[in-house]
């Protein structure tokens, strides 16, 4: 049976730490295939900050290019409206009805996952992998895991990073390139996104 990862974010744009994450993800639970899934922008939200879809399906094709095994999926962008992770799953097992599927996700997402739109139902299609995002969050990311069940932590050294850093250091003129891939800071500057 092939295994799939799917790793659903904002990515706006996406950094070394959601790479940490993938990388560590490809090494350790072997998948034969990773999707990096962009999340759609409703149109009523506040769009300040926000790169266009566009922008940031590019920057996660830039940042994964090269990656063996990596895909970045629009299937969020192309169906508009909420992007709700139990639709996406449910159009994927569709599309691959063989395939085991396992979610990627930071620690404040598990923290968060029993909240989502219909999560049980997720985790009829779907194992999840958490990762931590700072030092010392494994153990209550843990107790989080055990209580949602189909849950396991990755141990992986934390690489905090968020993309809110990196939206703020490109406004006050800071230089990104220990936060973003090369291709990907290039990408920030020739568009003039986040000023
Ligand atoms: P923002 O700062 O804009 O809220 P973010 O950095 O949290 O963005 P998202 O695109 O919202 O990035 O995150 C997508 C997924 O990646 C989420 O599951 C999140 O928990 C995870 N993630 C983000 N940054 C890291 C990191 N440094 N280490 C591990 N997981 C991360």
């Amino acid at each position: 049976m092939e295994r799939f990862g799917i790793y659903g974010g904002t990515f706006n744009p996406i950094h070394n730490g959601h790479l940490h994450l993938i990388r560590a993800a490809c090494a350790q639970l072997s998948f034969d295939r990773l999707l990096v899934v962009p999340a759609n922008i409703p149109p009523h939200k506040a769009a300040v900050d926000l790169a266009s879809n566009r922008d940031r399906l590019e920057m996660a094709r830039l940042a994964t290019a090269g990656m063996p095994g990596v895909w970045v999926s629009d299937i969020e962008l192309r169906a508009r409206g909420k992007s709700y992770t139990v639709l996406t799953l449910e159009r994927l097992r569709a599309l691959f009805p063989e395939c085991r599927f396992t979610l990627l996700m930071g620690a404040d997402m598990l923290e968060s996952f029993d909240r989502w739109h219909r999560w049980r139902d997720i985790l009829k299609l779907a194992d999840i992998a958490a990762f931590a995002r700072n030092e010392g969050e494994e153990s209550l990311l843990e107790r989080k895991a055990a209580l949602i069940g189909r849950a396991r932590v990755v141990r992986v050294e934390p690489l905090p990073l968020s993309s809110t850093l990196v939206r703020e250091k490109v406004r006050r003129g800071e230089d990104i390139s220990d936060l973003v891939p090369e291709p990907v800071a290039a990408y920030i500057y020739e568009k003039g996104l986040y000023r």
